[in-house]
């Protein structure tokens, strides 16, 4: 297939019109959001959202957030309980997914067949330009089923080129880490996955929050309550390590035997070698981390290191957001 790349300065005058088009015509495009790239169906299209899990090689009962430009438009199609609105409205446009009791004919595929569906207000102008244009967009992360989300257009690329109608390129993602989901569905917020909005602020919001036992160990669950819980994600294909301060110096030892890299925040350069670190971003400015994971991880894998190993971070505000992501990607060092 052949797949147009084009060029959107997110802070220049953006025409949405190409790729509107071509979702309504059934067509997939990849486009970028304030957390990571998306790959986008018109949601009340079922044989397009099909394509998003055949070209993926995603699992059908892994379900899909939809993505709407307003308030308004969330109301079309989810319940919005009363004692949530003004928080809703409070909090959107951002990156944050809200599960609601669905309210109309959402597709089936979209939903994984749940009453329930993820609504998102992206605040990306891009996103949600294209979102007001189209009116419901389907989207995952726009990468291979099992590798990190994409937070630049070439991650986009290096995947599903070739694969899809269109790919938006509008630079790096600002966020670098996917939405944060809270299910508002039953009596007690639950949140399903942390992210940029974190887990101190939602429960500065909403008082009493469910964090339940899967956010904090990133273990694989078979009947969780978030379908897409018990799908491993982000690992590279190389062996990666996460260790704590404690086993520096035996990490250190291996570094000496084996083709190994490290990858740690800038303030810690002193402690490797020079030719073996990777930065990640600095403890200063902890969002950098999370910009830059996904990139870091993919740069791995592409590097001539044979494995790796990546410093574990205190688990508080986005980097306890960013650790769970990383439980996934990185095998705990013993
Ligand atoms: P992705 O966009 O690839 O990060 O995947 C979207 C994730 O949103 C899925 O893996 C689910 O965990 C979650 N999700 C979407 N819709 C629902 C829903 N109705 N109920 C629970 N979780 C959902
Ligand atoms: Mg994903």
């Amino acid at each position: 297939m052949k797949t147009i790349v084009l060029k959107i300065n997110p802070l220049g005058k953006i025409d949405v019109k190409i790729p509107a088009e071509i979702l309504k015509d059934e067509g997939l495009v990849a486009f970028p959001t304030e957390t990571v790239y998306g790959l986008g169906a018109n949601a009340f299209d079922p044989k397009a959202v099909e394509k998003i899990f055949k070209v993926k090689g995603r699992a059908q009962d892994n379900p899909l957030i939809v993505h709407v430009s307003s308030f308004e438009k969330m109301k079309e199609i989810a319940e919005v309980p009363e004692k949530y609105e003004s928080i809703i409205r409070k909090l959107t446009p951002g990156p944050i997914t809200f599960v609601l009791k669905k309210k109309s004919e959402i597709p089936d595929v979209v939903t994984a067949g749940l009453d329930t569906v993820g609504v998102r207000i992206p605040a990306h102008p891009v996103a949600n330009l294209l979102c007001k244009e189209v009116g419901f967009i389907a989207a995952p992360s726009a990468n291979l089923s099992g590798k990190p989300s994409p937070t630049d257009s070439n991650a986009v690329i290096e995947d599903l080129f070739g694969k899809i109608e269109c790919i938006i390129d509008s630079g790096k993602t600002p966020f670098g880490l996917e939405s944060t989901i809270i299910d508002l569905s039953a009596d007690i917020p639950i949140i399903l996955r942390p992210g940029p909005i974190t887990v101190e602020e939602l429960e500065n919001i909403f008082g009493k929050v469910e964090i339940p036992e899967f956010i904090r160990t990133a273990k694989q669950v078979e009947n969780p309550k978030a379908p897409g819980m018990k799908y491993r994600h982000y690992a590279p294909e190389k062996p990666l390590y996460m260790f704590f301060e404690k086993d520096r110096d035996k990490i250190l030892e291996i570094l000496e035997k084996e083709n190994g890299v490290v990858i740690a925040p800038k303030e810690h350069t002193r402690f490797y070698p020079k030719n073996r670190f990777i930065v990640i971003g600095t403890l200063e400015k902890p969002f950098s981390i999370a910009q830059n994971l996904f990139k870091t991880l993919r740069d791995f894998d592409k590097s001539n290191f044979d494995i790796g190993f990546i410093e574990a971070f205190q688990e508080s505000g986005i980097l306890f957001s960013v650790m769970n992501r990383l439980k996934k990607a990185a095998k705990l060092w013993r």
